[in-house]
């Protein structure tokens, strides 16, 4: 059942077996799971089924140190999330991919590496997964698309190697799972919602119950047996941050860890390629579509990468080199690339001196080393419902520029001694540390997970290590960031964390 939290009577207490808290694709994926569970779930969300500006104005906040730039323009919270019933799924492009194998590995180039598990325990959640963000396939393997595609492969695996990436149509999960949410008799999902407070007990090893608010004044209360906390990477650390009746540093904060190892994927459209090669030969790298041997069409986008040895040899992290086609006119602005991030930084590269028309720009996205300095902090502002604003403290490190700069070396060469193509880096000439970075819109780290309680925030369940009953759903808990979309891998442990509250 669907209402609207003015319904609900001031100062009410509702009760679940499991509260959930946001109803983007974390949130409603482990709802929709639980139907028919038997326990009864109670989903809380801010925003309603349209967009409200003064709802999202509850997003604001600010942005410090390096410049957060989307579409070369400086981006502050509130315009990189959506507070809707569905969340951010209600305007994402729908790029997916898993992560790699040896992202999940302890790297001796990524300092903080390793995921309390391996690739094998998320894999039949990425199955489902692959389902729930209605992919035509759940496979990636670049020779399985060689071979089911017929796509002609300009890299096969060492030293470089293709990624495949897949678009979701995208999928809107609000609109998605509304009908079934709706109709099940075991879900309440109160829109208009306002989570204001967790407050837990004296010790701050339980949550005792949630303050939840409404922009028209109106207040009341929630108590679950168990919590799931699923507002995306910045809001996340902000409410727990900022719930300190209990624990004056914030809900499981006690080691200062709740809001740092913010990582982005940043963009760098990073240089120029010229193709010795007819249209054909790279087709499978601009964003498209294949036909699969079974006749289905697949929206599509193939990049080039490192393999995992030659990442490991270059003492560097993951990274993904894509294509943008300039086309014999130089023009690269089609719709679908309009949506997409760094268009004017690569607008400015096409434009920057060259007599030769190029055939299109590489931008690198690259993988970023959990930084403790990198964090999601308060700030003094308050929003209309008295909540601090979220402050994100956010810049590159020197190891994620020698992984832009090795990729892009890398990759380049491997494209001429092929006779495939010829790669110019920045034509300016300038420094590896002026290129233009553009954020991906990602939000991940800020409570992450790994088994000690010192290094992570929440276990391998993503239960809270200090709040028995509180879990963790979204992007805020991945350990590191891969060079990958999240989402993919957010629902695939939204999927995996409705298994564990089930049991
Ligand atoms: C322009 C754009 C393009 C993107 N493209 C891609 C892409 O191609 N591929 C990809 O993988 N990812 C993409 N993303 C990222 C993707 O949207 C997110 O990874 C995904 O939405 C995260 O899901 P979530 O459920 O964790 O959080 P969200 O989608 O952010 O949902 C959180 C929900 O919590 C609610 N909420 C917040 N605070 C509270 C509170 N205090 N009380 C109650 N409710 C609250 C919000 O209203 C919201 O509905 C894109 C994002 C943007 C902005």
């Amino acid at each position: 059942m669907l209402r609207h939290a003015d319904d609900i009577e001031e100062g009410a207490a509702l009760t679940a077996d499991v509260c959930i808290i946001g109803s983007g694709p974390a949130g409603l994926t482990v709802a929709a799971e639980l139907v028919g569970s038997g326990l009864s779930v109670l989903v809380l969300e801010s925003g309603g089924e349209q967009w409200d500006p003064r709802t999202q104005a509850l997003a604001e906040g600010r942005v410090s140190g390096e410049g957060f730039r989307f579409n070369s323009t400086e981006v502050t919270p509130d315009l990189v999330r959506l507070r809707q019933f569905g969340g951010s799924s209600n305007h994402w492009t729908g790029m997916c991919r898993p992560f790699d194998p040896h992202d999940f590995e302890v790297r001796a180039a990524v300092d903080g590496s390793g995921w309390p598990f391996g690739a094998e325990t998320l894999a039949p959640h990425y199955v489902r997964a692959a389902a729930s963000c209605d992919l035509a396939t759940d496979v990636f393997d670049a020779g399985w698309w060689r071979d089911q595609a017929a796509a002609t492969l300009l890299a096969d695996g060492h030293p470089v190697r293709t990624t495949v990436f897949q678009f979701s149509p995208p999928t809107r999960f609000g609109t998605k799972l509304r009908p079934l949410l709706d109709a099940d008799e075991s879900t309440q999902v109160v829109l208009w919602a306002n989570v204001t407070s967790i407050d837990t007990d004296p010790g701050g090893t339980r949550v005792d119950r949630l303050q939840v608010a409404t922009l028209s004044g109106r207040r009341f209360q929630v108590s679950a047996g168990r919590y799931v906390l699923a507002v995306g990477g910045i809001e996340a650390p902000r409410l727990l941050l900022a719930s300190t009746a209990s624990a004056p540093s914030g809900v499981g904060n006690s080691n200062d860890l709740v809001g740092r190892h913010f990582m982005e994927h940043p963009h760098h459209p990073s240089g120029r390629i010229l193709f010795a090669q007819p249209r054909e030969a790279w087709d499978f790298y601009t964003i498209g579509q294949s036909t699969l041997a079974d006749g289905r069409t697949v929206s599509r986008w193939a990049g080039l990468g490192l393999s995992a040895q030659a990442q490991a040899e270059a003492g560097i992290a993951n990274a993904s080199v894509q294509l943008y086609p300039g086309l014999e006119g130089g023009d690269l602005r089609g719709d679908r690339d309009r949506e997409t991030m760094a268009m004017r930084g690569i607008g400015r590269l096409l434009a920057r001196g060259s007599s030769e028309p190029p055939l299109g720009v590489l931008s690198v996205r690259t993988e970023q080393v959990p930084d403790p300095d990198n964090r999601v902090t308060l700030g003094r502002r308050l929003d209309e419902l008295g909540l601090p604003e979220p402050v994100i403290e956010w810049h590159l490190n020197p190891e994620d520029r020698t992984t832009l700069r090795a990729t892009i070396r890398l990759v380049g060469e491997h494209l001429a001694a092929t006779g495939a193509a010829r790669v110019e880096l920045d034509p300016s000439g300038s420094p590896v540390e002026d290129w233009p970075t553009e954020i991906g819109n990602h939000h991940m780290g800020t409570t992450r997970m790994h088994v000690d309680p010192n290094r992570g925030v929440v276990d391998e369940n993503c239960r809270m290590h200090e709040v028995e009953n509180l879990y963790v759903a979204g992007s805020a808990v991945f350990p590191t960031s891969g060079m990958a979309n999240p989402t993919l891998t957010l629902v695939a442990l939204a999927h995996r964390l409705a298994d564990h509250l089930r049991t």
